[in-house]
């Protein structure tokens, strides 16, 4: 258990000082922006998808470390991946985070250090606002996504 703990920060910490994916994609992009008022983080997701494929993604903002991990994390789970795919994995991810899953988070790799998360429902909110916002990204639409 104590392994998991240290690979859970070790990774998290690792894309918070790094984020992957950082920056803005040019137009024409969909793009969202995301706020958790709860911890102060927010966040815009930018993608590019073409013939049902998220071409590319990528992502701006601050806050914690969960939640820019996170954000970080999702853009390499997402890209390249169909849009069914990539609303699969989300399903996956916010189902493991809230402790719903069912044990099977095989295709979830990396993400999976994230399970740490559920014993802090606060920083649930931290975890999953990108995803919200990549969701809502796909749905187009114009207002900011907040967790409240
Ligand atoms: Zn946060």
């Amino acid at each position: 258990m104590s392994d998991l703990r240290e690979l859970y920060q070790e990774t998290i910490l690792g894309h918070y000082k790094k984020p992957r994916n950082f920056g803005k994609l040019p137009p024409p992009s969909r793009h969202r922006e995301g706020y958790n008022p709860l911890c102060g983080d927010k966040v815009t997701v930018y993608m590019h998808v073409k013939d049902d494929v998220v071409t590319d993604i990528r992502f701006e903002g601050s806050g914690c470390a969960i939640s820019t991990a996170s954000a970080s994390m999702m853009t390499e789970a997402l890209k390249g991946k169909t849009v069914a795919e990539a609303e699969e994995i989300f399903k996956r991810f916010h189902e493991l985070v809230t402790g719903k899953e069912a044990g099977d988070n095989d295709n979830l790799g990396k993400l999976a250090v994230f399970a740490g998360v559920r014993e802090f429902p606060a920083r649930v909110k931290c975890a999953t606002l990108a995803w919200h916002t990549f969701h809502a990204a796909l749905e187009g639409g114009e207002q900011p996504v907040s967790t409240e």
